[in-house]
């Protein structure tokens, strides 16, 4: 009855869900300064006669849908920002804020949960419990994010969130399939800053100084050792330096070096195995050979971890949304970073990639996330919609029993 009923409801709102998401595409705003964008969502989620709590963590904003039946809360959350990229899409909708460009999909996440609270509310009177629409600020801060302070907030909190539920656009996936996989769907992602520190002296006699670009040698050189003898071979992790400085002239030894990296981890026991073994190593090494290293490890985003109660519950809303021939089941997780993760440390979580490459188009040539020519499917769109309002109802259903 559901689905019928659901599906009646994303079409009779297609319109106004894609002139949202056209309207926040023209008008992209970077992190934190999602002031329009958040004004719009406060302004459309109250025209619906939707609780709403504005200013959560910065510009977040929470609607609250309470259905006409008491149950448990499960919360829906989209993501608001958009990149300081300019844009080259040459769509007609075209971002007029020039060098900020809805790169990563964010605009139609914000519009495809707008979709959802138009139908949800319509169908009120079969909602068994609470839906809480969250939309969140800065998902492209790393390593800040936006998520830990709308947790901070209450965000998940007044009345309680058992379940949480998020998609994102994947131009690998040809609309009309969405992907899922239990555990781990995207890595953890941390910043690496080291500063080797010696003792400068005449390059002609290194025996009266300590040479830091020697010492930063041997770091590096150890620190590969993290990855290949302390981490499983079943699992995987990264550490790259993507910048080296030191030094100030040919003739002089170095009495400083810094490096600038990143680390990426799928596991979070191995996240902070690698964080300690990197310090120890580092440490140890530099002062083997009579220097020093800093280490300073800045905690980024977290894994994305899918639990495997609410996994089960977003497959069976995948499955009513697109069949069971549009359900990806995932092998591998996504290296990027994404901070739903902050989310998915709290509560039961789920998230899914929205196939949004059109039929017909090879994935090579259609452009990736982040790319100043991305943009998804409007096909993508309507299915979105259909699959979030699927999930929360599927969830409410599944936490009452
Ligand atoms: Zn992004
Ligand atoms: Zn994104």
């Amino acid at each position: 009855m559901f689905q019928e009923k659901i599906s009646e409801f994303v079409q009779k709102y297609r319109n106004s869900y894609i002139s949202y998401w056209k309207d926040f595409h023209r008008h992209p705003e970077p992190s934190h300064k999602e002031i329009r964008t958040s004004g719009k969502v406060a302004e459309i989620l109250e025209g619906l006669g939707i609780e709403v709590k504005k200013q959560v963590g910065g510009t977040g904003v929470i609607g609250l849908l309470k259905g006409d039946s008491n149950g448990p809360t499960v919360a829906l959350r989209a993501d608001m920002d958009a990149l300081q990229i300019k844009e080259e899409t040459g769509c007609e909708f075209a971002s007029v804020n020039d060098g900020v460009m809805h790169a990563c999909g964010h605009d139609s996440h914000t519009a495809m949960l707008l979709g959802a609270a138009h139908v949800l509310s319509e169908l009120k009177g079969h909602v068994k419990g609470n839906i809480k629409f969250i939309f969140q600020p800065a998902e492209e801060d790393s390593p800040v994010g936006g998520a830990p302070g709308m947790i901070k907030d209450g965000a998940l909190e007044n009345p309680k969130v058992e379940a949480i539920f998020g998609i994102h656009m994947w131009p690998t996936l040809e609309t009309g399939v969405m992907g899922i996989k239990e555990g781990v769907m995207s890595a953890a992602s941390d910043r690496l800053n080291m500063s080797v520190r010696g003792k400068s002296t005449h390059a002609a006699t290194p025996e009266f100084g300590i040479d830091a670009i020697v010492i930063t040698s041997q770091v590096i050189s150890a620190l590969q050792t993290v990855i290949s003898r302390n981490v499983s071979p079943l699992d995987s992790a990264v550490i790259t330096f993507g910048k080296i400085e030191g030094g100030s002239r040919y003739n002089i030894v170095a009495d400083q070096v810094d490096l600038d990296g990143t680390v990426r981890t799928f596991d979070p026991n191995t996240r902070k195995l690698v964080a300690e073994k990197i310090s120890q190593i580092a440490k140890g090494t530099a002062s083997s050979m009579g220097g020093d290293c800093i280490v300073d490890y800045k905690w980024g985003y977290p894994p994305t971890m899918n639990d495997h109660q609410a996994t089960k519950i977003a497959k069976e809303a995948i499955v009513k949304t697109v069949g069971k021939n549009g359900l990806y089941e995932i092998s591998m997780p996504n290296p990027g970073g994404e901070d739903f993760a902050f989310f998915s440390e709290k509560v039961p979580a789920a998230f899914a990639w929205l196939g949004c490459r059109p039929k017909g188009i090879p994935p090579e040539e259609f452009p990736k996330l982040h790319n100043n020519k991305f943009l998804p499917d409007e096909e993508a769109l309507p299915i979105g919609v259909t699959y979030l309002c699927q999930v929360a109802l599927t969830a409410l259903e599944a936490l009452s029993k």
